[in-house]
């Protein structure tokens, strides 16, 4: 189905009565640091292991300079469990050294500077500059989002998520810009993984995938 305004808003007023979207259901953060540090674990993992890492991280690293003073080695094995460790354990250490010397130890609230961070994609800047300052840039294109849009028709089936994010903010309301991704990724955690369950989704009659999988 052509994504219009009047699709994705019944979309969305559908996932809502199906699903409740509270802050348990993702990445816990408390401020915008704990949100990057949260975001950037999360690459290649369940919001559930990262929420189980960062309930031990977050109490021993409460400031940018802690990160950046931090021995590699430590956390690497204090972030190992969430999977890519080495990398992650050098995005936190350059994540804190960056933001000490650029920023005074704040996470700055521009899309362009947090694209600056190691370790912060496109996805993670629209997430972060949404949740922690308010600000609505793009459609965050994670596994999910890729995964279903084509699915609904939405957006044209690629590997190029910038195309997808584009396609998708042309017709999506900057307001519902978070509110899309994190349905979609409910709906994909629950019906639309890998191998969609057509036959139980909401959206069934809305979704060409859906009405095709159905008639099988
Ligand atoms: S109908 Fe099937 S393909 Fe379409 S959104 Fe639902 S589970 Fe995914």
């Amino acid at each position: 189905m052509k994504l219009t305004i009047t699709t994705y808003k019944e979309v969305l007023k559908r996932l809502k009565k199906r699903y409740k979207r509270t802050p348990e259901s993702f990445v816990h953060w408390s401020n915008p640091l704990e949100l990057v540090i949260g975001t950037v674990l999360s690459a290649q993992c369940t919001d559930k292991r990262v929420n189980e890492v960062t309930g031990v991280l977050f109490k021993k690293y409460k400031t940018a300079k802690a990160y950046a003073n931090a021995g590699i080695k430590t956390l690497e094995a204090e972030v190992f469990s969430t999977g890519f460790y080495h990398s992650k354990a050098k995005y936190l250490k350059g994540i804190g050294e960056t933001l000490v010397r650029q920023y005074n130890g704040q996470v700055p609230n521009n899309h362009a500077a947090l694209l600056g961070l190691p370790g912060v994609s496109n996805k993670t800047a629209n997430l972060i500059m949404a949740k922690a300052f308010n600000i609505n840039i793009g459609v965050a294109v994670d596994t999910h989002v890729k995964r279903i849009t084509p699915r609904l028709g939405w957006v044209t089936k690629t590997e190029n998520t910038a195309k997808i994010e584009r396609e998708l903010n042309t017709i999506i309301d900057s307001k519902d810009y978070l509110a899309i991704n994190e349905y979609l990724i409910l709906l994909g955690r629950d019906l639309c993984g890998r191998t969609p369950n057509c036959a139980a989704c909401p959206l069934n009659d809305l979704c060409p995938t859906g009405v095709k999988n159905t008639r099988l």
